[in-house]
């Protein structure tokens, strides 16, 4: 294994923390049930921490079956009302919550970041901006429904419940919540145990746009809350974000029952770099694809496939990037890449990379000053990765990438394809035509060209084989909450 320290710049920056004394936590946080903050029955609260020092953030209150029950009643009660107001009515209340996120930005990016790990310039810039929009973009749908699903009518599904991951927290909440509402759904949301507190912020700002109660719920808890809400009597859809073998369990437990599912899953797409790209821009978007929120993004460009006549000059100019990026304090402005969200999921990022070395391909990592606490994973690149390496299939969710090769356009579509997984791809090239062909025969639900991780309200986004399926953004996001009526 290399491991080579950063190489600071000529000059290179300051420390710049963002403040957190504007933070208004509160210590403890209950279950967000018919409109208020409630006990959970069972008086259980865990505390969620800070991944990038260790330290506890507040207290929250973990959903048991009975609160289940609780939220699920108050959401059928409230549902046939909200569905009955004008669409336009409706509408307004989304927009509220849109504009409250808006005027709440700094202290939801700063919360996200606290408790997450991710570097603040991702939730300031993407994360919160994203949920926002999101919520806009669907308010604006509210009274065109019909528009959206071929013109057809069209009635909601009654109530939903939500589950979702730890690596986008108050972004997957937005992607949930806002077309289910815009649809005339009541919804029940479970955030993952990791990172509740944006949800839980959320709840305060549906109670600040005065959104009527029961027509959201927020259920914090852990694997079993989710496996309990999936399984309560009186839901109608599931719609669920995180890992194919959850993703699994949530499909069988739906098996006979009445209950529509969009699943999102995991992924290993490919980042694919043509001789004739722009090789520079492709780098930064190498750089965008893999070390983007630490590496835990479903679509992360975690297979680097480069056509071997310009491979070693990618890897060359991939490295020298490499060795400039910043990893440290997620609060710091100037910082690329976070902490990682939890011990466990280092544990898994560790597992995989030493798979990788095991199996004979080459590591190197940047070596960077570390804190003492928290969980850390040094950028990290593989080359001479064969395509039946464990690091060349298997979704690691950290910042680590695997570099292959490929001579010709036909490989290229090959290699990417043969895969379980089809989520994302990217398409470094000059040539428009070569683009359009290689897109068209490739099996992903999402793929850019020249660009990466470029998310945006009005696109479709969801996977094919074992990354799930449903639809989530732009028109199509709004069928899964539909039921076609005639
Ligand atoms: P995960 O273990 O599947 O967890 C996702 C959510 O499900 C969490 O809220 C989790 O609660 C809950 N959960 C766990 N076990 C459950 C069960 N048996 N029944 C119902 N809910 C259950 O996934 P993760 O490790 O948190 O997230 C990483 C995975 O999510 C990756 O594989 C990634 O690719 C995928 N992901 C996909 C997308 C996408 O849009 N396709 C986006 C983001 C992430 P706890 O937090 O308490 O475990
Ligand atoms: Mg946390």
């Amino acid at each position: 294994m290399t491991v080579e320290p950063r190489q600071a710049l000529v000059w290179d920056y300051a420390p710049a923390p963002e403040a957190t004394d504007h933070l208004r936590l509160r210590d403890r946080y209950g279950l967000f049930i018919a409109g208020e903050f409630r006990e959970p029955a069972d008086s259980r609260y865990e505390p969620t921490i800070n991944p990038a020092s260790e330290e506890p953030i507040a207290e929250v209150a973990w959903a048991g079956a009975e609160d289940i029950q609780r939220a699920v009643e108050a959401a059928r009660a409230a549902q046939p009302r909200w569905a009955a107001l004008p669409a336009r009515e409706r509408a307004k209340y989304i927009f509220r919550i849109a504009r409250l996120i808006q005027e709440r930005a700094r202290e939801l990016a700063v919360t996200e970041t606290l408790d997450g790990g991710k570097p603040l310039r991702e939730s300031r810039d993407v994360d919160i901006p994203l949920a926002a929009a999101h919520f806009f973009h669907y308010a604006g749908w509210a009274d065109k429904l019909r528009y959206g699903v071929v013109a057809r009518e069209v009635a909601p599904l009654g109530v939903v419940a939500q589950i979702v991951p730890w690596n986008f927290p108050l972004l997957m909440a937005a992607w949930k919540l806002a077309p289910a509402l815009a649809c005339g759904n009541t919804a029940i949301l479970k955030p993952a145990e990791t990172t509740p507190l944006t949800a839980l912020l959320l709840a305060e700002i549906c109670q600040e746009a005065e959104l009527p109660e029961g027509v959201v719920a927020i259920l914090p808890g852990d694997g079993a809350t989710g496996a309990a809400l999936v399984r309560a009597p009186g839901i109608d859809k599931v719609a669920f974000t995180g890992s194919t073998a959850v993703g699994r369990d949530i499909q069988s437990a739906l098996a006979g029952r009445d209950i529509a599912l969009t699943l999102e899953l995991g992924g290993k797409s490919a980042n694919i770099v043509f001789e004739d790209a722009a090789i520079d821009q492709a780098v930064e978007g190498i750089v965008n694809g893999i070390f983007f929120n630490q590496g835990h993004v479903c679509c992360a460009g975690s297979r680097l496939l480069v056509q071997e006549s310009v491979a070693e000059e990618v890897i060359a100019k991939l490295w020298a990037r490499m060795l400039r990026l910043r990893v440290g304090d997620p609060l710091d402005k100037n910082t690329d890449v976070g902490a990682v969200n939890s011990a466990a999921q280092l544990e898994r990022i560790q597992e995989l990379v030493q798979a990788g070395e095991q199996e004979g391909a080459v590591r190197r990592s940047i070596a960077c000053e570390l804190p003492d606490r928290g969980f850390w994973f040094a950028p990290t690149m593989f080359t001479d990765v064969s395509p039946v390496h464990r690091i060349a299939v298997e979704e690691i969710f950290g910042p680590v990438v695997s570099v292959l090769t490929f001579r010709t356009v036909e490989e290229a579509i090959a290699k990417t394809n043969n895969s379980v997984s089809g989520l994302a791809a990217g398409i470094w090239t000059d040539k428009g035509a070569k683009a359009f062909q290689v897109a068209s025969a490739l099996r992903a639900g999402v793929i850019w060209q020249n660009t990466y991780n470029h998310f945006d309200p009005t696109a479709a986004f969801g996977g094919y084989k074992e990354s799930g399926f449903g639809r989530e953004g732009g028109p199509a996001g709004l069928r899964p909450y539909l039921r076609v009526v005639r």
